[in-house]
């Protein structure tokens, strides 16, 4: 079992990880940057370590500081959160190499899915179709307008390594190819380090659903049923729920066979989501995250597993308790990503909480570090805690949510509590099953139809 576990992360997700340690023993090292001192999980850590100044690249991104870190501290083993170096296979393998664990999949299962045109051939090769396109990075013009005319327009043109929601461009004819490739290639260079870029047809009006794995180092593995992430601003999830509205057993049943399978495969180890873009009744495989997900918690409500331990568990060398069958999906849970941000312009909005109050009551969840006087740093992302309703059914779990929203307070900061307040009553969502688009579109007629 993992002794001492060094959380390379900050924010919401390293006192998830400090809370899943604690309740299973494990010590804890918190790195942080020089201004984040005073984050709740450096608090309660039991030792912490300063990594570097404010920008991330010299603190949060910095691998040796990072790994000195652990040395120093002797811990046994690197959670790396999500966003940072979790998806990054160099930072992995240098863990595993100094001879610590990384709670995550292999380094190359991290490289192999980290290129979205190798996963997807992986993935096709194993029964899993992913959206029509090219099945290597595009090499010239003429083979990018083959690839268009076959899958027919709009394609997308998307960075091969990217993530975020960023390194993506729509093309809706033929003279506009050109420049969206050389653009996207350069905008891939900088963001990711990396230029290569495919294409894939666009699909109109689909819906983001993902399933989340768990893999063992026992060739166990199973899938923790679906999560609809369709409600989105530019590309980005604002709001996710649990399990996906219309979905049927059948339908999550043959994916989650699939998905085992896959996993078996390519000897995946712990948490994954499997991301999909459903339409017409047809799921296409978009890509794999080889992490834990902003949005586990709704998948954690419904059913009653604790990813999180399951991580530290398997990452241990513990083989899994569950089977499938024992994974009983059970009512219905929502996830509303709070982010310190103007709620109509979406521009950051840092600074001090004044006040903090939590909702709380059966089937609300509130997974924050916000507290009382602490002060958002502008130098990172704006997401500062997620809440999360529960309930017997889905009507069970919007109305927790309305009024954990109409509870809740955060003074100091603008945030974007009013957005969600808006979209959990609009009607349209109420009735579910709506598109990826439907949130950008409606953004303007939401914020009023309430204001
Ligand atoms: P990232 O790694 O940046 O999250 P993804 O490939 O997971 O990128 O796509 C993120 C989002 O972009 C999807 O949830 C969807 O909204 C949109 N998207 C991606 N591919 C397509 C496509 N082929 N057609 C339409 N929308 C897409």
């Amino acid at each position: 079992m993992i002794k001492k576990l060094l959380i390379a992360n900050r924010g919401e997700i390293a006192l998830r990880i400090l809370r899943a340690c604690k309740d299973l023993g494990i010590s804890t090292v918190a790195v942080h940057s020089s201004v984040d001192r005073d984050l709740m999980h450096v608090r309660l850590a039991d030792e912490s370590v300063c990594v570097g100044p404010p920008d991330s690249k010299q603190s949060y991104l910095n691998s040796p500081a990072i790994i000195s870190a652990a040395e120093i501290t002797d811990a046994d083993a690197i959670h790396p959160g999500f966003g940072f170096l979790s998806e990054n296979a160099d930072f992995a393998e240098q863990v595993v190499r100094s001879d610590f664990i990384f709670v995550g999949p292999k380094p190359e299962t991290i490289r192999l899915m980290g290129d979205k045109v190798l996963a997807k051939n992986t993935m096709k090769e194993i029964g899993i179709e992913g959206i029509p396109g090219s099945d290597a990075p595009i090499e010239n013009l003429n083979d990018a307008k083959k690839i268009a005319n076959n899958v027919g327009y709009p394609v997308i043109i998307k960075a091969a390594h990217g993530g975020g929601g960023r390194g993506m461009r729509r093309v809706y004819e033929e003279s506009e190819l050109e420049e969206a490739i050389s653009m996207t290639k350069n905008e891939a260079k900088l963001a990711f380090g990396n230029d290569s870029v495919f294409i894939e047809k666009f699909l109109e009006e689909p819906r983001h659903i993902e399933f989340q794995v768990l893999a063992d180092s026992f060739n166990n593995a199973i899938c923790l049923g679906e999560r609809d992430c369709s409600m989105q601003r530019r590309h980005q999830k604002v709001i996710e729920e649990a399990p996906a509205v219309g979905i049927t057993q059948e339908e999550r049943g043959r994916i989650s066979d699939k998905l085992i399978n896959a996993c078996k495969k390519i000897g995946y180890l712990g948490a994954g989501t499997f991301e999909f873009l459903y339409q017409d009744g047809e799921f296409y495989f978009i890509e794999m995250n080889t992490r834990i997900q902003v949005e586990h918690p709704v998948t954690e409500m419904i059913t009653g597993i604790d990813i999180v331990r399951q991580q530290l568990l398997i990452a241990s060398g513990q083989e899994m308790t569950y089977s499938q069958s024992e994974v009983q999906l059970r009512g219905h849970a929502i996830e509303c990503r709070i982010n310190a941000e103007d709620p109509v312009h979406f521009t950051p909005s840092p600074g001090k909480i004044n006040s903090f109050h939590a909702p709380g009551g059966p089937g609300v969840r509130m997974d924050t570090h916000m507290y009382n006087g602490y002060v958002v740093p502008p130098n990172y992302d704006s997401m500062v805690g997620k809440l999360i309703s529960y309930g017997n059914n889905r009507d069970a779990a919007i109305r927790r949510m309305v009024n954990a929203l109409n509870e809740i307070v955060i003074d100091g900061i603008k945030t974007n509590i009013d957005l969600h307040k808006n979209l959990i009553l609009d009607e349209q969502f109420q009735k579910g099953g709506l598109g990826i688009n439907y949130l950008e579109k409606n953004i303007k007629k939401i914020n009023n139809n309430y204001a």
